[in-house]
């Protein structure tokens, strides 16, 4: 008889075959579709069938997804993990505040055991946020050593991440030819499985003379895909996607993250060469890289993959991506055919297509989606089930994708499964050390506060605010005194 997870203490014995029953499941499959009231049998660490009152085998744990949506597990392509140290730190920063500080001011303080701790916490909440697969797009590597605690981090959560390798302090054309890099690839990365991956994380400048070709030729050797931030605006440009493209450096394994300051060639050139983009709607609409593109790349035929950045402004929640990006490309719609005096009648934008971007999408870019990214037999099992039997939220469940897009949100996360491990059931992390990552980055925030000192720190998370130029008003009938917003929740006469 099959055993019911929740009378067993939460335990999940490895090496018990798991059955999901009576979900909705989102495949993410064109095969298979949507499954309403139905089951998902995961044996060892792979999906060994999906259908209607599946038989599973009498030592099954079975886990009851009634009133659930069970989809395969979220993958986010861009995330400056080790940032995670300061979450929330930058809400009111430009992309010009970042930049003052990580890349002039403060980035060269943060130790190998500010990147392990940054690591650490961002990797917890991924894959409690049923984001199964995360790219740490990690451009804090001073050194090997650096590289190392990143690495350490990764490896403590059960899930599974891939080490864009990257430096900001350093050129790319020198740090990847460093012997101990090569000796870092061979250490920690070759023959460790399918859980821990690697890219190279670099940008193109624009520069005439191509410094990076170097970097790119160092990529082709080790056989690694490069992560590069493009379409940035004031940052990154035309000119790199043309560099690229003119020394044949523009390959199916390229992520172009923000893809947003572009012009029509470029996007030409990123969908005849086969590369895809990452989207960090969020990223772009605050920071301001330029208005997020699903938009025009969706014309274009370009792969999306959705990505969260970092979360020394933002969440690390997919659910947030997926919703921030369906809105913004809509919006972009109406505004344009409002421009020409039209207005949209049908969304061509679906909620079903975001959440094929935040799965399938991410996997397809990662090149790992004959391994992950949909729920099909055969595939490795990262699983979420969105299922809250307290919240007022999930019923009437009549549009799934709609649900998961616009009412779910990652309180919802009710079971997670990376690789057929369960890491979390009934909202409860398992077998996950929540506090070691609390002390750690408890540590890194108290250093970095005392080596910038209170003043640089208050400045820092507080930018000067821009001023307000009021306009005048010609529907007022008295010349009253204007009343002015302060910004910290009064107001001033
Ligand atoms: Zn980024």
């Amino acid at each position: 008889m099959n055993q019911n997870a929740a009378a067993n203490g939460n335990s999940f014995p490895s090496g018990r075959p798991v059955v999901f029953r009576n979900a909705t499941i989102l495949t993410i499959d064109p095969s298979f579709g949507m499954i309403e009231n139905g089951d998902v049998l995961v044996v060892d660490n792979h999906i060994a069938a999906v259908g209607r009152q599946l038989v599973a085998p009498d030592s099954a744990m079975e886990i009851d997804a009634n009133g659930g949506i069970l989809m395969p597990g979220m993958v986010d392509t861009h995330r400056h993990m080790w940032q995670t140290a300061l979450r929330g730190f930058g809400a009111d920063w430009t992309l010009t505040n970042y930049f003052q500080f990580y890349y002039l001011n403060w980035g060269k303080i943060f130790r190998p055991e500010d990147i392990y701790a940054g690591n650490l916490l961002a990797a917890i909440e991924a894959v409690d946020a049923g984001v199964t697969t995360t790219v740490d797009w990690s451009h804090g590597l001073q050194t090997v050593e650096y590289a190392d605690a990143a690495v350490d981090a990764l490896e403590a959560v059960p899930g599974r991440f891939v080490l864009a390798y990257g430096n900001l302090l350093g050129a790319p054309w020198q740090w990847t030819k460093a012997p101990e890099f090569a000796d870092f690839i061979r250490r920690r990365i070759d023959g460790h499985g399918d859980r821990l991956g690697m890219q190279l994380a670099f940008d193109v400048t624009g520069d005439p003379a191509f410094p990076e070709k170097a970097a790119f030729e160092a990529a082709r050797d080790f056989n690694l895909p490069v992560t590069t931030h493009a379409g940035v605006w004031g940052a990154t440009n035309d000119n790199g996607i043309r560099l690229m493209y003119d020394h044949g450096f523009m390959t199916p394994s390229n992520i172009y993250v923000h893809a947003a300051t572009l012009s029509q060639d470029s996007y030409h050139r990123i969908a005849a060469t086969g590369g895809h983009a990452s989207i960090s709607t969020e990223s772009e609409q605050n920071a301001g890289q330029g208005y997020p593109p699903t938009w025009q790349l969706r014309r274009h035929n370009i792969p999306v993959s959705l990505s969260m950045d970092t979360s020394v402004w933002w969440s690390g929640d997919l659910f947030s991506a997926m919703r921030a990006t369906l809105s913004a490309d809509r919006a972009r719609e109406h505004m344009e055919a409002h421009r020409q005096n039209n207005t949209i009648m049908l969304s061509h934008l679906r909620a079903e297509q975001v959440v094929a971007w935040a799965t399938l999408g991410g996997a397809s870019a990662l090149g790992m989606d004959s391994d992950i990214g949909s729920i099909t037999p055969g595939k490795k099992a990262d699983l979420v089930l969105i299922k809250n039997d307290q919240s007022p939220v999930m019923f009437p469940l009549l549009h799934p994708y709609g649900h998961v897009v616009f009412q779910a949100g990652r309180g919802d996360v009710h079971t997670v499964m990376v690789n057929g491990t369960v890491v979390k059931y009934d909202h409860r992390l398992i077998g996950i050390d929540l506090d070691s990552a609390r002390r750690a980055v408890g540590k890194t925030v108290e250093y970095a506060r005392s080596r910038m000192g209170e003043q640089a720190w208050s400045e820092a998370m507080h930018p000067e605010k821009a001023v307000v130029e009021l306009i005048d008003n010609p529907y007022t009938y008295t010349d009253r005194e204007r009343v002015q917003p302060t910004g910290n929740g009064e107001t001033q006469e």
